[in-house]
């Protein structure tokens, strides 16, 4: 262990594991201090949505997670009578260039994630290492560290980020308040291995039977997760067994004859986010930062994109590209996010946990006749991010910016892994480099930017049609795409591209008025 680093992150679940992978990647040294010497063996995500797809192939691990996930198709909402609520239909090619459902085992993949940053020399991942004490001074965070052996070491870190979930140790040291919704319900997570392989149909099924509200969906290729949820006067003691799970999976055909019980344990689902992520140089990020109930499958999600937020940010800081002020557009842009995902969980939950049969009743209703009109909502709204990095007035700022397949040099793939990341100005009709003057250019180079025309012929030719289809909705000739896949702003003519990364300039160089 060394006594200095540029960013410390304190805690080790699939937040810090991605966070440290992005900062390493950028050269920057990271060291994680995890208190539990072993992986957290409980059950916990199973879906990762398309954004997140292409946050993990920044992280360097798309290969090895194809065989871990299986994309979700559709998951339907149906009642005790089996009729139809809700269909959420899922495209296998989101906008990311990834299916918009994808199912895994979340042990899996934070095991995929610990390889990957043990692998960059940047990275230093000390497990069995709790942080029990923070002290922020002006020019970095001193950490204690209690190791291993017991030992408690000092070590310094430019920046300190709590990736420490939801009962955060970092948390308290930024002074923040948490707002709670009070939506509380028990569930029992079930993960089991059947033993032979089975197809179902549809891939996921909410039950919203009153009699027990109960979730069945894919745990990734060959495993099935139930979740039951629990009931009014039940206690968490008599529900929490391998004997109750059984007995609750008794009704699905699932037996110690054909199934394997892999994990299983009661959560508490809550409804909360902490409304202060930065502090100086203090910052929070994942469950840490956000809760919610996992209706919508999106906690995980939620701290990935914190990571991919955040990464780029204090890159831009570290290397005196940006004021440290920038860091203040990280909670701005980022609360209104998960805040709205929040909402989005919460109104699913709302629905799913009704106990009462006649309140069912009231609810299936409406439901079973929107179905039966093709009326019902089959996604969660689009969103955007809140205000920070964005050229102002731009309809498409803070809107995510589109992944599609792409030819270039001899190679096809996703642009991302042909063409390259970061910062990329990228324009529909002729080469955005001739419109950038010296200056604008070698800021852009700077930041390590990418700029490429593309098209059905040219250098970087759109295989799919996914560019020209979004270049022609928006309307716009050029786009200026954030290292996080946000759009930063678009320019209607390719002549606006040098205006347009001038902008991307004074936003990112001028101070804001700053908590430091
Ligand atoms: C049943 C269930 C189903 C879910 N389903 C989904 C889903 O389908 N999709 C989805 O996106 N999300 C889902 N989630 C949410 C997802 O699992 C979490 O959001 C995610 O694990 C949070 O990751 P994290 O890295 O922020 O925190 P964690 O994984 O909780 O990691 C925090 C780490 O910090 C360590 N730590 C704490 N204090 C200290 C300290 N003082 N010093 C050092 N280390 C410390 C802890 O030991 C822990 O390892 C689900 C959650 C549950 C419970």
């Amino acid at each position: 262990m060394r006594t200095r680093y540029d960013v410390a992150i304190v805690g080790y679940g699939p937040v810090g594991q991605t966070l440290a992978i992005l900062l390493g990647q950028r050269g920057w040294s990271v060291a994680v201090f995890e208190k539990q010497p072993a992986a957290y063996p409980l059950p916990r995500a199973v879906h990762f949505d398309h954004e997140v797809g292409r946050i993990l192939q920044a992280a360097g691990v798309a290969d090895r997670l194809a065989g871990m996930t299986e994309a979700g198709d559709v998951y339907e909402w149906r009642n005790a009578a089996g009729e139809t609520l809700l269909r959420f239909c899922s495209q296998s090619a989101g906008v990311s260039g990834w299916p918009e459902a994808n199912m895994f085992p979340q042990p899996e993949l934070e095991r995929l994630l610990d390889a990957r940053a043990r692998s960059i020399p940047a990275v230093e991942v000390h497990r069995g290492c709790e942080v029990a004490g923070v002290r922020p001074d002006r020019d970095a965070v001193e950490l204690t560290v209690v190791t291993t052996d017991g030992s408690r070491v000092n070590v310094q870190a430019r920046f300190v980020v709590g990736c420490d979930g939801a009962n955060s140790f970092v948390r308290p040291h930024l002074g923040a308040t948490v707002t709670d919704l009070g939506f509380f319900f028990d569930w029992l997570i079930v993960d089991v291995l059947p033993h032979q392989p089975t197809v179902w149909e549809p891939l996921n099924i909410q039950i919203c039977d009153p009699v027990r509200p109960t979730t069945l969906v894919s745990g990734g290729p060959g495993r099935r997760r139930w979740e039951f949820m629990c009931l009014p006067g039940e206690r968490i003691e008599d529900l929490n067994s391998e004997q109750s799970a059984w007995r609750l999976l008794a009704p699905w055909n699932i037996t110690v004859e054909n199934a394997t019980l892999e994990r299983h344990t009661v959560y508490r689902f809550q409804a909360r986010w902490v409304d202060t992520w930065r502090n100086g140089r203090l910052l929070l990020a994942g469950d840490a930062a956000h809760q919610m109930p996992p209706f919508a499958g999106q906690g995980m999600c939620s701290g990935l994109r914190d990571a991919a937020n955040l990464a780029w940010k204090l890159d831009l800081v570290l290397a005196d590209h940006a004021p440290a002020s920038v860091l203040d557009t990280y909670p701005s842009e980022r609360i209104p996010h998960v805040r709205a995902i929040i909402d989005f969980s919460m109104q699913l939950g709302k629905v799913i946990c009704i106990a009462d049969p006649a309140e069912a009743a009231a609810r299936d209703a409406p439901m079973i006749a929107a179905a039966k009109d093709g009326h019902q909502s089959t996604s969660p709204p689009p969103l955007g991010i809140g205000p920070g990095v964005l050229l102002d007035g731009d309809p498409f700022a803070g809107r995510l910016f589109v992944q599609g397949r792409v030819q270039h040099d001899g190679r096809a793939g996703l642009f991302d892994d042909v063409v390259g990341r970061g910062w990329t100005l990228l324009s529909r009709s002729a080469d955005p480099r001739a419109q950038l003057d010296p200056e604008t250019a070698a800021f852009f180079s700077a930041l390590g930017g990418i700029v490429a025309q593309i098209g059905a012929t040219g250098p970087v030719r759109d295989l799919d049609g996914v560019y020209e289809k979004w270049f022609e909705s928006a309307g716009v000739f050029v786009v200026l795409q954030r290292p996080d896949f946000y759009v930063f702003g678009t320019a209607a003519r390719v002549d606006g591209a040098d205006g347009l990364v001038q902008r991307l300039r004074h936003a990112l160089t001028r101070e804001r008025a700053s908590s430091q």
